[in-house]
């Protein structure tokens, strides 16, 4: 009973403030409780084996807690404190979970990752943990500060804002000076580590995020190349490129994985490709970039949607070319060209009125080719694969080979060998739709005949503690960035090509190399094909 009076005192209580004890105290709260990560991380990055400068390391904190201060009075501009403030606690207590739990950090493309994706996959995030962690790290402290009163008026806070911006300003220059090399070293070695400090990495690239996708005035869209085309006109020509998601080239059979997830394509002699590298760490870069002429190293969202495409050439060219999404979206890629996503209707038992699995794509493929009788044609499908965190919604439960499994979103509660488990079963059912779709393949007509299947990106399973994926390049472990691809055709018949392809696939490839050799897939001569970077060039050329 008294308790309860307690609280109840304590959750309507006023106490009465100024606007920089305000500030202060907020800041306080984000650096002590979100910012844990980030002083551990520039713990490990400034301590050297000989020796560890504590007296600098003491200073991380103070540092950061005048910085953050500083930062937050301008932002809410005087008069905004409160609500930018108590905002910041509860996007901290998001941004904190996210970390804590699946090691996501918040740069520009994992923002543009996350803005890019539908809100069935957010959802999919959405579990009793998340929201008691938020409501007791977010929701509840902020109530509890919102009890503050801030007294003045306009002016008086005025003075208190200069108050605190001076006393923050001296507070930095007393630690900058003399530790001035200490930042300046770990700062340069080590940029990432400021997308750990909660919450103005993420508010900086909310803000990159902005500028670079509605501030800057458009690009003029760049044409490639006017005159594109087909070479080998007699022979009619299927192209099937199938872009995986969240694959990961380690839990594959072909690549020697110890467990039976290639069950179905190694029977239909497909070539698997052991050395292949990704463009991006997150479906909204890689996608768009395995397309774009621009390599890894040049890649830049604005400047590739504002310049063709290897679909929109080799439609040009004269094949027919079609995007069929079992995804989010062909982000951007398939703008100009016929598409279609797949309606996750109940009505299909392949459907649950949200997601479909990925054999709705044998489906839709089958229908294609029954209507269309184009000479040459490309069909893109787009894959969900392997998309977490809710993998066992990936696969139907008869194909669940690997038991048990995690059937849940927060992934991280369940034991490393379920998950595994659930993972592995999205690899064997992708394996089994492609064997599928390499079935419709054989029945075709076409004289040229041909699958590629690549991933976009890689998937984290806990090693170093990182889940998911969507972590900075640079820094992105190989679970991420090693992606599974493989090629089917009846050319493969042909013993020299079949040899020369055996020679080719353990050399090191990347989504660099898809622009280029989806054009010589398809028979596209143009002045935008690099033949050098084309995988099958050198064995098309002999055959
Ligand atoms: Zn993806």
């Amino acid at each position: 009973m008294i308790m309860s009076m307690q609280i109840k005192q304590l959750l309507t209580k006023k106490w009465h403030v100024t606007y920089s004890q305000f500030v202060w105290l907020v800041s306080l709260y984000l650096v002590i409780v979100f910012n844990g990560l980030f002083l551990f991380n520039v713990f490990e990055a400034a301590s050297k084996p000989e020796h560890v400068d504590w007296l600098f390391i003491a200073s991380v904190p103070f540092f950061l807690l005048a910085l953050a201060a500083m930062v937050l009075s301008w932002l809410s501009l005087i008069t905004f404190v409160k609500p930018v403030l108590l905002t910041s606690i509860v996007v901290s207590s998001l941004l904190f979970y996210a970390t804590l739990n699946y090691g996501v950090i918040f740069d520009k493309s994992m923002l543009q990752n996350i803005l890019e994706t539908n809100s069935g996959e957010a959802f999919s995030y959405l579990n009793v943990q998340v929201i008691a962690f938020i409501t007791a790290l977010g929701v509840l402290p902020a109530y509890l500060f919102s009890r503050f009163e801030i007294v003045g008026n306009f002016r008086v806070r005025l003075k208190s804002f200069a108050l605190l911006n001076v006393t923050a300003f001296i507070a930095v220059a007393v630690i900058a000076v003399p530790f001035y090399k200490d930042y300046a070293s770990v700062g340069r070695n080590n940029r990432q580590l400021t997308s750990y400090i909660t919450p103005f990495a993420f508010y900086t690239a909310g803000y990159k995020y902005l500028r670079d996708n509605y501030f800057y005035p458009p690009l003029p869209f760049k044409v490639l190349d006017k005159t594109p085309h087909l070479l080998a006109k007699q022979q009619s020509s299927l192209t099937i490129m199938v872009v995986g998601e969240t694959a990961r080239a380690a839990n594959f059979s072909l690549q020697g994985y110890d467990k039976p997830t290639n069950q179905y394509t190694p029977k239909l002699g497909v070539k698997y490709f052991s050395d292949v590298s990704s463009c991006g760490t997150a479906t909204a870069i890689s996608v768009p970039c395995m397309f774009s002429r621009l390599d890894r190293n040049h890649y830049d969202s604005r400047i590739a949607q504002s310049q063709e495409n290897a679909l929109d050439i080799i439609q040009r060219s004269g094949v027919e070319v079609k995007w069929i999404d079992n995804n989010s979206s062909c982000k951007g890629v398939c703008v100009r060209v016929n598409s279609q996503t797949v309606e996750p209707t109940k009505s299909n038992p392949l459907c649950d009125g949200r997601y479909c699995f990925d054999e709705v794509l044998v489906e839709e493929l089958a229908a294609k080719l029954a209507k269309s009788h184009a000479k040459h044609q490309l069909v893109v499908l787009h894959m969900i694969g392997s998309h977490g965190p809710t993998y066992y919604r990936r696969y139907p439960e008869k194909d669940s080979k690997f038991l048990p499994d995690c059937p849940r979103s927060d992934i991280q509660n369940c034991s490393s060998e379920q998950l595994t488990n659930t993972y592995d079963n999205t690899i064997a059912y992708t394996d089994l739709v492609l064997s599928k779709l390499i079935n419709l393949l054989q029945n075709s007509q076409a004289d040229d005949k041909a699958l590629l299947y690549v991933s976009d990106h890689g998937e984290s399973l806990g090693e170093k503690g990182l889940y998911l994926h969507g972590f900075p390049y640079a820094l992105a472990p190989k679970e991420q960035t090693q992606v599974p691809m493989l090629f089917w055709s009846n050319k493969l018949a042909d013993t020299r090509f079949n040899q020369c392809i055996e020679q080719q696939r353990n050399q090191a490839f990347s989504h660099d190399n898809i622009f280029d050799t989806l054009l010589g897939l398809t028979h596209v001569q143009s002045t935008e094909y690099h033949p050098e970077q084309d995988i099958f060039n050198a064995c098309s050329t002999q055959s």
